[in-house]
């Protein structure tokens, strides 16, 4: 009945590519198909499409466009981060970073823990927050890198980027920020934030998957994490991948012209979607903080309800949304960020994530307002050990 209907609520797990960005990457493609390092003019089209690019991406976050390096991936940013600041200090031997961190670091890091390094996952509070104590007691004199997220892709909660950096500055220890949440929604100035690498991701900001970059402070220790050709100015090897750098640099110059209208759009959305839930569904409880947070996230907890049926009802419904757990071999683990803020695991197991986007509009969170309650209220009537689904089911035989 309602399948036509589309209602994608998952903008933090990845975004549809703006068709402004579609038809900019396009003549990659077709006509400018050269290898951007040949010496002919076929590759001059390419070369100089990959440098507007990264002008492009530079002006987002503030930098200079000498000092962005194409990665394939916010995954590969991350990592090549933490492992070239392990090459240039081989006697350090100590990393930090959160317990709330994206996979890409928390299981780069307890590789590297296998590996012989050590690694403090700092913790955080209820709200999500992180106590910048904590991150002063971590540093020790074989610290080779603190890496810590600027937006949590669950949550939403922010952290303190400035000021963290400016705890590893006084200590001489090298920052790198996981900004690939924060891109397009919140104002990036990596001159102000005094970080020495930050990581972002093009399809979290409407360019196609497989494109990240990596902002690398002039003068910052560097070594390459994939080793190859001289592309990147040897940063990273590996012949570039036009189209999808175009299409980032479209997609961030999209982003920068509207970042004030877009946040405030979005946090009028997001408000209306977590005050409607929170107001008409009983047992709802938002995870983290309200603020400082993305305005796009919210984080809502069902309790005694397991995500994954809310899920697939709500998938019938046309509408997308997803729960931070992930399913290893049919049991279903809780988030690590909802774990590391001690939500308790009736909640933690029935959480969702939605994050709006800039294709969301009210009727999409309406549409979502409209169905949810109706799921939520069956699933507790199936739930046979849920205390509050049989206090309902007793008051409605009760009438
Ligand atoms: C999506 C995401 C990543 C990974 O980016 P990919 O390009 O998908 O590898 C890293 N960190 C955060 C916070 C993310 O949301």
């Amino acid at each position: 009945m309602s399948n036509e209907r589309l209602v994608y609520l998952d903008n933090n797990a990845t975004t549809r590519v703006a068709p402004e960005v579609v038809e900019a990457m396009l003549p990659c493609l077709t006509e400018h198909w050269g290898n951007p390092s040949s010496a002919y003019g076929l590759a001059n089209a390419p070369a100089r499409m990959i440098e507007t690019a990264r002008e492009q991406v530079a002006a987002l976050i503030g930098a200079d466009p000498r000092h962005i390096v194409f990665t394939s991936c916010g995954t590969e940013s991350n990592n090549a981060a933490i492992q070239s600041a392990i090459l240039c200090h081989p006697t350090k031997r100590h990393v930090i970073t959160s317990a709330v961190e994206h996979s890409a670091n928390i299981k780069f890091c307890q590789q590297l823990e296998k590996r012989g390094y050590e690694a403090t996952f700092l913790p955080v509070d209820l709200d999500g927050g992180i106590d910048l104590c904590d991150l002063q007691a971590a540093i020790r004199p074989d610290t080779a890198i603190v890496s810590i997220m600027w937006a949590n892709n669950e949550t939403g909660v922010l952290f303190p980027v400035e000021e963290l950096a400016a705890i590893c500055r006084s200590h001489g220890v090298l920052f790198h920020t996981d900004a690939v949440q924060a891109a397009g929604k919140l104002a990036i100035d990596v001159q102000k934030l005094g970080v020495d690498f930050l990581s972002l991701s093009a399809h979290k900001l409407r360019a196609p998957k497989g494109i990240g970059l990596l902002y690398v402070k002039p003068n910052a220790p560097f070594q390459p994490y994939i080793i190859g050709g001289g592309q990147e100015r040897s940063q990273r090897g590996g012949t570039e991948n036009v189209a999808n750098i175009v299409a980032f640099g479209k997609a961030a110059e999209l982003a920068l012209g509207h970042i004030n209208d877009e946040n405030t759009r979005m946090r009028a959305l997001r408000d209306r979607l977590e005050q409607g839930i929170l107001q008409t569904i009983r047992g709802s409880v938002r995870n983290g903080g309200g603020e400082p947070r993305l305005p796009n996230t919210t984080n809502i907890g069902f309790d005694g309800i397991e995500a994954e049926a809310i899920l697939l009802l709500l998938d019938r419904e046309g509408i997308c949304a997803s729960s931070g757990s992930a399913c290893t071999t049919g049991s279903i683990e809780p988030s690590h960020v909802l774990q590391a803020m001690s939500v308790p695991l009736s909640r933690s197991k029935g959480s969702l994530r939605f994050s709006l986007g800039h294709d969301n509009t009210e009727a999409d969170v309406d549409w979502l307002l409209e169905k949810l309650p109706a799921i939520i209220s069956r699933l507790h009537d199936a739930s046979p050990d849920d205390p509050l689904g049989q206090a309902e089911e007793r008051l409605a035989s009760a009438g």
